[in-house]
Parts: structure tokens; sequence; C-alpha cells
């Protein structure tokens, strides 16, 4: 697929300039020893929304023309896809229905509601939800915006790594968690271009695999999905993601729920932050890694932790040191 560009990057980077300014990218020596590597940690968990995927829904609603400006915003998520689409009808002035599946955490779709959208609840998978989304788009004529399969969301998301490869020159490794592989793609696009010698890893939670399988086998197939962590919870790989990551992704980690937990107790404790499950995921397999070098990056990519994972990080223990 040719349809993703480090030019089509720099053009959502134009895009997201008047609304989204950088975000901060820190390294604590609290973090760097218990890692026993130099960490970069980016802070997307300070998005308005609290996760990076507003870059791909304020570089989407930019990207659109036409009636698919005022006609309206439909798509399928269980959480920070739902609250990226529905801040990009805001801007452009458009209604959003978002359809979640009924196991999408209630604080999600509040938070989805105050944005202004309308959220319906269908469904037992996202699956089932995105057939349910693809129908209204149809019947009520409205843009259908695929949660993985559209290439101004991937430029958009590829900003989180301009921003950080622009700053930070010299990473050995950058560690993405994934869910669809936007974010992945995202970095490869990027790192292609300005740090060649960086490798760019991928990190999947082992109870949800279906990224990892179609990595693996280069091609898009289902796995089942019994991860507690939303944000990388998906059953099916992405096509458009899956085209640049068979190629240019170096290695692809998984790691356990318990591992994420871990992280997400360490990213509080080291790091003065708050990410949820899928924002800590990219730690957690810097953690799990044996052969992690020297100088790394970990994209925390949300910090919209629910109230399940806020329990869980009163009960997990601090890691030892060293
Ligand atoms: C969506 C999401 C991910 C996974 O990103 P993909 O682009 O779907 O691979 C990771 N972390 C958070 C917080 C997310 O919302």
């Amino acid at each position: 697929m040719t349809s993703l560009s480090f030019a089509g990057v720099l053009q959502a980077a134009d895009a997201i300039a008047g609304e989204l300014p950088p975000t901060p990218a820190w390294s604590y020596p609290a973090l760097n020893q218990e890692v026993g590597a130099e960490v970069i940690v980016k802070h997307e968990n300070v998005q308005p929304t609290g996760a990076f995927k507003v870059r791909g829904g304020v570089a989407f609603a930019a990207s659109l023309t036409g009636a698919d400006r005022t006609a309206g915003l439909v798509t399928a998520s269980t959480g920070n896809h739902a609250q990226s689409v529905a801040y990009a009808a805001r801007l452009l002035g458009a209604p959003a229905v978002i359809v979640m599946p009924h196991s999408a955490a209630a604080e999600k779709e509040h938070a989805t509601r105050l944005l202004g959208a309308d959220v319906v609840r269908h469904g037992d998978t996202m699956g089932a939800a995105l057939d349910h989304a693809r129908d209204l788009a149809a019947s009520r004529g409205m843009r259908f915006v695929s949660p993985g399969d559209e290439p101004a969301i991937v430029h958009g998301h590829a900003t989180v790594y301009l921003e950080l490869l622009r700053r930070h020159a010299g990473l050995d490794a950058i560690y993405v968690p994934v869910g669809s592989g936007s974010g992945a793609a995202a970095a490869c696009l990027v790192r292609d271009e300005l740090a060649p010698d960086c490798a760019v890893i991928g990190v999947q939670s082992a109870a949800a695999p279906a990224a990892y399988n179609s990595w693996r086998a280069g091609e898009v197939l289902e796995a089942s999905c019994a991860t507690r962590v939303a944000g990388v919870a998906t059953s099916r790989g992405c096509e458009l993601p899956l085209s640049v990551m068979c190629d240019r992704l170096d290695d692809f980690l998984l790691v356990d729920d318990g591992d994420i937990m871990a992280a997400m107790r360490l990213m509080s404790s080291a790091a003065h932050t708050l990410a949820e499950g899928a924002g800590a995921t990219a730690l957690a397999g810097a953690l799990a890694h044996s052969a992690r070098p020297g100088r790394i990056g970990v994209i925390c990519t949300g910090g919209n932790a629910d109230a399940g994972e806020l329990a869980e990080l009163a009960v997990t223990p601090v890691l030892a040191a060293g």
C-alpha cells in the first residue's frame, strides 16, 4: 500500500500544530535504575483526551473535504479512539456517533458523551460494534472512520515519533504498544526517515495477540482477545498498519497482563505518571526484553485508567530495585 508516506506525516504535523502542542518527553533517574537503561518516556497521557489517538483524529478531520466535513463521523471503539473521533467531530462542528460494545468502560462512555458525541451500545465484541457502525454510517449518510485503516489517522499518530526523534537523536530503540498497529506503523514511517539505526519494537498483550500473529504470518489473522487491557484489546489484525509493520518492525514482544500492571505501578512510582494499562504496555515490553539496548524511548500512550485498573494499581506490589 502506497497511501502512507513521510510527506503525509509532515502534512499531519502541520494540521495538528495549531490544536495540539508537542508533548513532553522526560527521563527519570528512578525509572532508569529500575529498567537498567536510559529511558525517555514520551507523555501522550497529557493529551486533552488522555491519549495519543487525538493526534490521529485531528489530522483526520483536517484531511476531510467537501460533504465529509459536515455529514458527521461514525466509528466503533472501546474508548480512546471514540474520544478522538468525538473530539475531531467537535472541531469540525459536525455530529459524531460512536458505537461501543457492551463491555466498554462506563468512564470512557461518559468522557465521549461529554465531548458531544452520541454513544450507542451494541454487540459483545468490537467486530459486532464495527459492523453496526458501518450500517449506521451508510443509513445516515455519515463518514465511517476505521480505527486502523485510515491513512490520515496513521499520519497523525506518526507525529508522536516526529517529536520524539527530532528532540532525542541517538535512541537505540523505541517500544510501542500495539492494538491495531497504527502507532507501530507510524513509528516505522518516521524512524525510516529520521533515525534508520533505531529499532522499533512492538509490544502486545499475550492475551490478545491478533496483530502479533498477523505480523508473524504476514497476513491479517484473527485471535482470541482475553486481555483486561482495553487500549490493546483487538481480535483482528489491520491491513494498513500491517502493510508497514510486516517489512519494517524490528521485533514484536508479547507480555502478560500481570507484567503490564506491574509496569503501570512502576510508571506511577518512578515516573510520577498515571498510565492506563495500554499506556504502560511499552514499558512492560522494555522490562521483559532480554536484548534491551542502552538508550530507549517508551511511549506512554494514554492515562485513561478505568476503575479496575486504578484498583489494581493499589494492590500491585512495587517492583524490587535491581
Ligand atoms: C489505541 C491505543 C493503543 C494501541 O494503538 P494502536 O494504534 O491501535 O496499535 C495503545 N495505547 C493506548 C492508550 C491506546 O488508546
